[in-house]
């Protein structure tokens, strides 16, 4: 058959042999419509089946390969209702053994005496019988060995797709493009980092003959995979680059004196990240930055600076924050920054209505407000700009791509500056944000006490429940964090209710205690947390994760109840709501988890107050996963990479990519033909939806 590669490729799965209309139905369930999609949908594990078993060698729990003659018909007995158990004797040359089926009842038509079979299972010996349990089998025909004797692989499925039917629709598609699959990977990346051929993984990937083929195949794909991904990035941000004209903001002059003149002095690494942001302000292309700096490191300030500018450069400029309580936080303290400044700040919230909303959107509309403070609010179809030239959000893990991007388009091409406090190893920073520059803010303003923290267990909870009263006759305030880390799990979510309900109605019963339930609507929330900021409640304790970017300096001790339930990044964010103040500040983590590992990380807790350092031990520890979801960043989905077990690869791909682009920018060069290619289609999306403005 003449068929170009590129045609099979797209071909519906029905191409494949073994697929009619309703198999293809199911295919698509699992996300799969060409032959392509069949192609990588890669195993999710493999299970070794090269080892042969005769009868007189098992043992007790091996799992293992069987070569046998069926022996007996398939027996059934029915010891209960609803349990129907199915049994087959089966032997070689060396004895005999039982296969065991429970409850599939299309056992009975399978087998007929004398055919030969290869089984796979585990075997449990009872009463010197050796029992195979639900097994896998395989029939041999003619002295042909299939499935039976491999690696073989197990792909993610739904129950009605057989794993069988699985492996022999990829089988067949892997057949279908064998040979033809084109090399995109220019040469001296592969013999640099020694991968692969493409035809050669591919066939790897799904059924490796050896375990040495399956590690080298899946190098070169997860490679690839990286590679492609560094590479769109690296392009979203040349295209932003290149294609968007931005606006070039002035230097204004009265810009030292407003810095000289806050009421304190500004860090070194406030100073270096503000000189970063001017100088790509003053560009006339839009800025991407992300600014990353620990919870405390006064990001804030560094915000002010920037809107600082663009209004005396004379646009409009905007911040926001994922809640009202942060809004109004913001807005205090940013108006009181501002003043005398002659520039006028405004607050937009959700819960501004009527008139007065009217009043106010007619006067961003008419640029009689110069920088607008809000929630999500701000995204809304009425609010609109007459000349909006800085678009701020802080906390952004909180918004997606798209609400910034919403947020960007109610201006001609602002610029644009990210805030977070989540610490991402650098790596993975890069990765993440590879479509944003990054400026770190990596030093705390001077005088910052550590925060003390104690790891316990419950053996203390008096002396705590001791310290707590005694920090509240002092004056201060205490935060209390019960875990509801899954919100569907409905014991767990009981007992953290419980637990808080047990603090706030009978430990601290006398105390101004302030009670947040994980159920409670919003405006309730914000309505107990406004009465912690503002001091008239002693005691807040939550089931939910308080509210990130809260700024109490008042309160000093921060109580954290099954601390191992947390990420260490989370805890690191929860205890920097304290040590904000003047007054030394205290975390007590209580730690129920037995294990070396939540041992391990309650002393990290202990020892470190250094984010960076806290990320990258999570990230150790934890494993992958939890971390920090990539779907939430727009990116394209992994299918065989993993950003975090596979750093080492993501290093080389990296570098690879930076090389690559160092030498052909515009990837115009014929040996990376293909790479572009495949990185437009990867990322067209993205490319043109996505990007930040
Ligand atoms: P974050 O980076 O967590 O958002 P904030 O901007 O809220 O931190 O700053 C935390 C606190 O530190 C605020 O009370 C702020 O006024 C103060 N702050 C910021 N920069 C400095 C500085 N250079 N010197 C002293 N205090 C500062
Ligand atoms: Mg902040």
């Amino acid at each position: 058959m003449e068929e170009n590669i590129d045609g099979i490729l797209k071909k519906p799965v029905q191409f494949l042999k073994g697929v009619g209309e309703a198999r293809a139905k199911l295919f698509q369930k699992l996300g799969i419509f060409t032959v392509e999609d069949v192609l990588t949908h890669f195993p999710r594990e493999y299970e070794d089946r090269r080892r042969l078993k005769k009868a007189a060698e098992m043992q007790d729990n091996d799992t293992c390969a069987f070569e046998g003659v069926v022996r007996s018909k398939v027996e059934v007995t029915k010891p209960r209702k609803d349990l129907s158990i199915y049994k087959l004797s089966i032997g070689d040359d060396t004895g005999i053994i039982t296969a065991v089926w429970f409850n599939q009842h299309y056992i009975k038509n399978v087998f007929a005496p004398g055919e030969r079979y290869v089984f796979y299972g585990r075997i449990s010996k009872r009463f010197n019988r050796l029992e195979m349990q639900n097994p896998v089998y395989e029939k041999i025909e003619e002295g042909e060995m299939k499935d039976a004797c491999r690696i073989v692989p197990i792909y993610p499925s739904t129950h009605q797709l057989s794993q069988n039917i699985l492996r022999s629709v990829i089988g067949s598609a892997v057949k279908a493009v064998e040979g033809s699959l084109e090399e995109i990977l220019p040469q001296w990346i592969r013999s640099r980092y020694k991968l692969s051929g493409v035809n050669y993984s591919l066939r790897n990937i799904h059924f490796p003959q050896s375990e040495e083929d399956f590690k080298k195949a899946r190098f070169r794909l997860a490679f690839e995979e990286l590679l492609l991904l560094q590479l769109g990035l690296l392009s979203i941000k040349r295209a932003s680059e290149e294609t968007k004209s931005g606006i070039c903001f002035k230097t204004v002059d009265e810009m030292a004196a407003f810095m000289d003149n806050l009421p304190f002095q500004l860090t070194d690494a406030q100073r270096k990240v503000f000189a970063e942001i001017e100088r790509d302000m003053e560009k006339p292309v839009v800025m991407n930055r992300l600014v990353q700096g620990d919870v405390g490191s006064g990001k804030t300030v560094v915000a002010v600076l920037a809107l600082y500018k663009a209004v005396k450069s004379g646009f409009q400029g905007t911040l926001m924050v994922p809640t009202e309580i942060l809004a109004e936080q913001h807005f205090s303290s940013i108006s009181r920054l501002l003043e005398g400044s002659g520039i006028k700040t405004a607050l937009l919230t959700g819960s501004r209505t009527g008139r007065q909303k009217d009043l106010l959107l007619e006067e961003i509309s008419e640029g009689r407000i110069d920088i607008v403070i809000g929630t999500h609010a701000l995204v809304q179809e009425k609010v609109k700009f007459k000349n909006l030239g800085l678009v701020v959000t802080d906390e952004q893990h909180r918004f997606g791509v798209r609400q910034r991007a919403a947020l960007s388009r109610k201006g001609d091409s602002p610029d644009v500056l990210v805030m977070t406090a989540t610490p991402i190893p650098r790596t993975l920073a890069l990765i993440l944000y590879g479509d944003l520059d990054i400026s770190v803010i990596d030093q705390l303003p001077p005088g910052r006490k550590p925060v003390m923290t104690y790891a316990v267990d419950e053996s203390m909870r008096d002396r705590v429940n001791g310290f707590v009263r005694k920090k509240v006759s002092e004056g201060r305030q205490v935060y209390i964090v019960c875990p509801l880390v899954e919100e569907s799990d409905t014991v767990e979510a009981k007992s953290a209710m419980e637990l808080a309900d047990r603090i706030a109605g009978q430990d601290f019963k006398d105390l101004k205690v302030g009670l947040i339930h994980g159920k409670m609507k919003s405006r309730d929330k914000d309505e107990i947390m406004k009465s912690f900021v503002e001091g008239r409640i002693s005691i807040l304790v939550s089931t939910t994760v308080i509210e990130v970017g809260v700024d109490v300096p008042n309160a000093t001790l921060m109580i954290i109840e099954n601390a191992e339930r947390f990420g260490l990044a989370q805890l690191h964010q929860l205890r920097g709501r304290v040590g904000r103040g003047e007054h030394q500040s205290y975390c007590i983590l209580y730690n129920q988890g037995k294990t070396r590992i939540s041992r391990e990380r309650m002393k990290i807790m202990e020892k470190t107050g250094d984010g960076f350092l806290i990320a990258e031990k999570d990230l150790e520890l934890r494993g992958p996963g939890e971390f920090f979801g990539t779907r939430q960043h727009g990116l394209p989905d992994l299918k065989i990479a993993n950003l975090y077990k596979d750093l080492d690869i993501l290093k080389m791909a990296q570098e690879a990519a930076l090389e690559l682009i160092k030498n052909d920018r515009f990837l115009k060069k014929e040996e990376n033909a293909g790479l572009k290619k495949r990185i437009a289609e990867k990322f067209r999306e993205k490319i043109n939806g996505l990007s930040l403005n």
